[in-house]
């Protein structure tokens, strides 16, 4: 299994269609246009970055990296609204000058780390690392459409989790679980919630186990050129990003047209060509 460098973007696209991991980091197409939830969610992820870390002013940060995004007619996810989310989370829920924790010590951001097992390496960047209360956790920031208690039920059994909490047990000698840190994006609601997943004892064990088992199904998929479209998961999450091309057979007009090429790098977590 030498060689093989994988993270939960790569895999996660793997096991929910492998058709859309072949597009995706096979043949490194992305499309053109990137979806405003996506940009949204970066410019979110960045503006955290400021208030958790105390580096920059929030809505700063927000009008800075999301400030000069063409939003579509009717799309809910406009500046303004970011800035009363963010108002919001501030006031309310938010991580606010240490006042909603106050026994926690943001250790790291951005923090990037990879472990090797069994010819697998798997690579993750965590958003923040923080002591709370005497013990490391990971905090996760999310964006959502809906958030209410049940938001959190995917957490439990959930790839991104896992591999947070056994990266973070490895770089830092313990993980007692994931702050899960969400807001709602809506028109007219607004709301924040956190919720911890954990795991159980052996999780480094099983997690390995499971890895390189989806390790060896990518191998034997890239060996034998075998990528089946899983047309059930088509809408997973909004519209698949290759739904046109899926549609059009691969037409190379379509993919002139709306897709260009860019590299996702699983040791650094993001695109590195593009
Ligand atoms: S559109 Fe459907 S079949 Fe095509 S890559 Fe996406 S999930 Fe797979």
């Amino acid at each position: 299994m030498a060689n093989m460098c994988l993270d939960y973007t790569t895999i996660s696209d793997f096991l929910i269609c492998r058709q859309k991991y072949y597009l995706r980091h096979r043949l490194n197409l992305v499309p053109k246009q990137t979806a405003t939830a996506l940009t949204f969610g970066g410019a979110w992820h960045k503006t955290m970055e400021s208030v958790w870390t105390e580096k920059g002013k929030g809505e700063e940060t927000l009008i800075k990296e999301y400030g000069k995004v063409e939003v579509p007619l009717g799309d809910k996810r406009t500046l303004e609204l970011g800035k009363k989310v963010l108002e919001n989370y501030l006031k309310e829920k938010g991580y606010n000058g240490h006042e909603f924790y106050p026994n926690m010590e943001v250790i790291g951001s951005e923090v990037s780390h990879c472990k090797e097992f069994d010819g697998v390496r798997y690579c993750g960047r965590m958003d923040k690392v923080v002591r709370w209360d005497g013990s490391i956790y990971v905090v996760e920031h999310k964006t959502a459409s809906q958030l209410g208690f049940t938001f959190f039920l995917q957490f439990e059994l959930n790839h991104q989790i896992d591999g947070y909490i056994y990266l973070c047990a490895d770089k830092y000698g313990e993980c007692a679980g994931v702050l899960v840190d969400a807001v709602l994006i809506a028109k007219t609601k607004f709301n924040a919630m956190r919720d911890t997943p954990t795991r159980m004892p052996g999780h480094a064990e099983r997690f390995e186990a499971e890895l390189v088992d989806i390790a060896r199904n990518i191998r034997w998929a890239n060996d034998n050129e075998s990528y089946p479209k899983n047309k059930s998961l088509c809408q997973y999450y909004g519209e698949c990003p290759y739904r046109d091309l899926c549609l059009y057979h691969g037409d190379k007009r379509v993919i002139e047209a709306r897709y260009k090429k860019s590299v996702w790098d699983a040791k650094m977590g993001k695109e590195v060509v593009g």
